[in-house]
């Protein structure tokens, strides 16, 4: 199988959660077999590690992005910087607040954790609408960083979020996509 098959092969979907009629795209089992998350891991840095495209910094997402993340950004060796749901972190942040199906969220990042001028990688487990995403590149920017690129392992472009992160001028580097 292709790469993507492959790791398409283990992902789990799982009917009607978190609410009815929601497929989610559980990615858990890609993390628990050792080999299959070393390979996906190894996707990204070997893409990260290119000249043109090595970040000063990689940004996770809450709460999944963390674990890739992080385990990117020590390969590449550079630092990670967790974007998180409001009220987690205890510093001073800077917050973005985005509209969902019902209601809204809002994410925060520390004010120190990126420079102006850093180049940063963006990296979550999935796009759907594209929101969470979108709300991490303002963040990125109110601080004057530079998103290289935004990462996923998943994209369901049927959503059109991947199409609007585009439009908004982030490039995307994604490895599955599901209809
Ligand atoms: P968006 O903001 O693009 O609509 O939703 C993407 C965010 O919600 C990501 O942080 C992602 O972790 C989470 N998410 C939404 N739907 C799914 C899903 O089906 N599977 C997984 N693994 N995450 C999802």
């Amino acid at each position: 199988p292709s790469f993507s098959d492959y790791l398409r092969q283990h992902i789990r979907t799982v009917p009607d959660w978190p609410a009815p009629g929601v497929q989610f795209r559980d990615i858990t089992p890609l993390l628990q077999d050792p080999q299959v998350f070393r390979v996906l891991i190894d996707a990204f840095v070997q893409r990260y590690m290119q000249r043109d495209l090595r970040p000063d910094a990689v940004a996770g997402l809450d709460a999944r992005g963390f674990i890739l993340g992080a385990v990117v950004a020590y390969e590449l060796g550079v630092g990670f910087v967790p974007i998180r749901k409001k009220g987690k972190l205890p510093f001073t942040t800077v917050e973005e607040t985005y509209e969902l199906e019902y209601g809204s969220a809002t994410v925060e990042l520390h004010t120190d954790a990126v420079q102006a001028g850093d180049r940063v990688l963006l990296i979550d487990d999935l796009i759907a609408t594209g929101g969470t995403m979108m709300a991490g590149k303002k963040l990125l920017e109110k601080l004057g960083a530079q998103v290289v690129e935004g990462a996923c392992i998943v994209d369901l472009p049927e959503l059109g979020g991947s199409a609007r992160l585009r439009q908004a001028g982030l490039r995307l580097y994604t490895l599955v996509d599901f209809a």
